[in-house]
Order: structure tokens, then sequence, then C-alpha cells
């Protein structure tokens, strides 16, 4: 009688995670999950899938097959398209598959490990965003630790110094400016608009509406290439609207949600002009938490119901995706990676230091959910979004129902 062998492998797309109660396969070609308890069985099992050396693929004992757990468990992972299941006989090589391996991950400990070498080198080529936020007044004063928003600073951003930070040999990688504030209220705004217009990356203006009325003869005065504007509604959009849609000029509302009762006014900005126009941004006023746990909190069912390809699940492993590679200045000059940490240095620092700095420091670019107790011990902490700065704001870890 010929012997059969059976085989249980992983689709190279599906990415297992284990604790001592549960266990979870995420596949990030068909967004399948397939949570499951562990048993001594199954753990086995699953400490032989995670072990690189089996390449995903391991032998299944014929008789542990005969239990009936073991056999609705591969049932399962066949069902929810994780992986695949085969009997064949001997002489038939055994299926070929491959876990899903991160390489930046292996780079940045590489570096770290290397004597002569340090994670800025690594990190200078991911510096690809920056954030100036020009001083007057605000509405919301401490608005900008949660969103991009004006802040309430009388300092006049020191524009040479500026200038010479973006300069740098280190911002090759740069591909969006964000400027954030009235430009009008900015001695140096002529200046300002040569040096953006000298730098070909895309230019994202953060405007009140009444700003961005004055500031659209100017930007169509010197014809500036790859802009967007980013417009804060406040009730007055219809004549600003027409005038932007009319001129063929990019641009989004910016619509702060804080409490339910502003879904009625949001569905019909959204009707009125179509959902590509608004982007919603919720805001904690210190007050609103229920808010935020009924609308922005995520539940065990949202998180089973992710949609993160690979990539973004390797990006969740090494990096946080809010802040990494951003960095912002305010008007006094300070240079920060995240506005509720104190600053990197200035603008008088080279950008290489404080790359260096933050790379090392882990307070932003690196801030992922494995720094972060409880989520360090959670199972989802590769599907869920890096932490942000609501959690901060919030004074909370996580903002979610699962480990409330
Ligand atoms: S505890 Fe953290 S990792 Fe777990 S579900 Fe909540 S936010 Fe996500």
């Amino acid at each position: 009688m010929k012997q059969i062998n059976f085989h249980l492998a992983l689709y190279p797309d599906t990415f297992l995670w284990i604790n001592e109660q549960k266990g979870i396969f995420y596949n990030t070609r068909e967004y399948s999950t397939f949570l499951f308890d562990i048993t001594n069985l199954i753990k086995n099992y699953c400490t032989q899938l995670l072990d690189v050396h089996n390449l995903y693929v391991i032998s299944i004992n014929e008789k542990e097959y005969q239990c009936q757990e073991l056999a609705i468990w591969i049932q399962k992972i066949c069902l929810h398209n994780v992986g695949f299941f085969i009997k064949h006989q001997y002489e038939t090589p055994s299926p070929i598959s491959f876990p899903p391996l991160l390489n930046l991950q292996s780079d940045i400990d590489r570096i770290e490990a290397a004597e002569d070498r340090d994670v800025g080198e690594y990190a200078a080529q991911n510096w690809n965003e920056f954030s100036i936020y020009l001083g007057g007044e605000s509405k919301f004063p401490n608005l900008h630790k949660q969103i991009p928003y004006p802040v309430d600073d009388s300092s006049i951003l020191p524009f040479y110094d500026l200038q010479a930070f973006l300069s740098s040999s280190d911002n090759s990688y740069l591909n969006t400016i964000n400027i954030i504030g009235n430009p009008f209220s900015y001695p140096y705004k002529a200046e300002l608009m040569d040096l953006l217009y000298s730098i070909p990356v895309k230019k994202n203006f953060y405007l009140t509406a009444s700003t961005a009325c004055r500031f659209i003869k100017e930007i169509q005065q010197i014809d500036l290439p790859n802009y967007e504007l980013y417009i804060y509604y406040e009730q007055e959009e219809a004549s600003i609207h027409h005038i932007l849609t009319e001129k063929q000029i990019p641009f989004h509302w910016i619509y702060l949600i804080s409490s339910e009762k502003q879904y009625e006014d949001l569905e019909k900005l959204e009707t009125k002009y179509g959902n590509e126009y608004v982007e919603v941004h919720p805001i904690y006023t210190g007050d609103n938490l229920p808010f935020f746990e009924e609308n922005v909190y995520l539940a065990e069912e949202d998180i089973l119901q992710s949609n993160y390809d690979k990539q973004d699940i390797f990006a969740h492993q090494v990096m946080n995706t809010n802040f990494w590679g951003r960095l912002s200045v305010l008007p006094d000059g300070k240079v920060y990676s995240n506005l509720n940490h104190p600053p990197l240095g200035t603008l008088k620092d080279r950008v290489y230091d404080l790359i260096v700095d933050e790379m090392t420091s882990k307070r932003a670019w690196r801030w992922i959910r494995d720094e972060v107790s409880p989520c360090k011990d959670c199972l989802f902490r590769y599907l869920c979004p890096s932490p942000s700065n609501y959690e901060l704001v919030i004074g909370k870890p996580n903002l979610c129902h699962v480990k409330p």
C-alpha cells in the first residue's frame, strides 16, 4: 500500500500571529481573516508554520488529522483562502510557499548593528514631507497638535534659515511641502513663494476660506505648478467653491467634526459638492470622548474587516505610517517629528542630525504598536492603524474597544 502524506501550506500573502489564547490568519490578497482558539495541538502546528525554516509548509500527522479539532481548523484555513491542504503519495514533491518577511526590518536592524553606520543614513532617504507653520492667529490654538491647523503664534518664521534647511542635500526624497497658516501675515511671503516655486515638489496650502479667496489670485499670477488648497470649511463655501471649480484650482474642504450633530451638515456639503471635495477630520475638544468612542474607536469587527496589503502590514511592523518621513517647523524655527513632543532641534541644525535623533528615539517615525502597552501584547497590533496624535491628545495608548 502506498504511503499518503498530508501537507498544510499557507499562501505567501498570509500572515499568522498567535498569543497564548488566540491566533489569527490574515491574507492580504483576499483581505480574509480567520480568528481561532489556541489549543496545544493547534499551537504546535502554528509554531511549526512560524518557523521560517519550514517555509510555510508543514506535514500533518495522519493520526492527529483524525482529530476533529485539527480537521476543522484545516478546513477553515482552506475556506478562508489563507492556505491549502493536500494529501499526496510519497513520490510527489511537497508544495512550495514562502512566508511574508520584511526586508526593511532587517535593513534597519543591520544598520543599527553595524559600528560604522547609523540609522540616519537610511532615514535621510525617507524624509518626504515637510510642514511649514506660519505665524498668526488661530481660531483653535491647540488644534495643530491633532491635525494640520494654523498655530497661534506671533513669531516670524526665520526665512533664510528655512531656505538653507530646504536646500540641504538630505532633501532629495522630499515630495510634499505643506504651508499651514495665513501667508499674508508673513513678512517674507514673496520670498517664500519664490522658494516654493523653485522646489519641484507638491505644495499643499492650508487656509481659511477668506484667506483662500485672496490667495488664489496670488497663486495664479506666479503660475505656481503642482499645488493644492486645503480650506477649512466654515459655512461660507458657496461663492468660493464656484470660483475654485471655475478656475480649475485643485482644492479640498476640510470639515472638522466633533459631534454627531454635525453629520447632517456634513452630508449636505458632501451631497452638494461630492465626497471628493471634502476631507473629514474628527477633532477632540476635551469633552467629546463619547463621540470618539462611538465614531473613531475600533471594534474587533472593524479590525477583522481590514483591507491592508502586504506592504501596509510590513509598514505597521516597523514604522508609524502617520509620522514616518514627516518633519514640521513652527514659526519660532523649532523642528519637530511630532508636535506633541519636544522639538528635535531647529532650522539651523543639519537635517541629517535631526533624523538620526528621531530614528533612535522612536518617538514618532518608529513609534509603533509594539512600543505601546497594551497593544504590544495584542494579536491585532499589525492590523491596527499606527498610533496617532489623537492617542496623545486624549491621553490613551489605544483607541479601540478590544482592550479598553
Ligand atoms: S489594543 Fe492596540 S493593537 Fe489591540 S486592537 Fe486595540 S489598538 Fe489595536
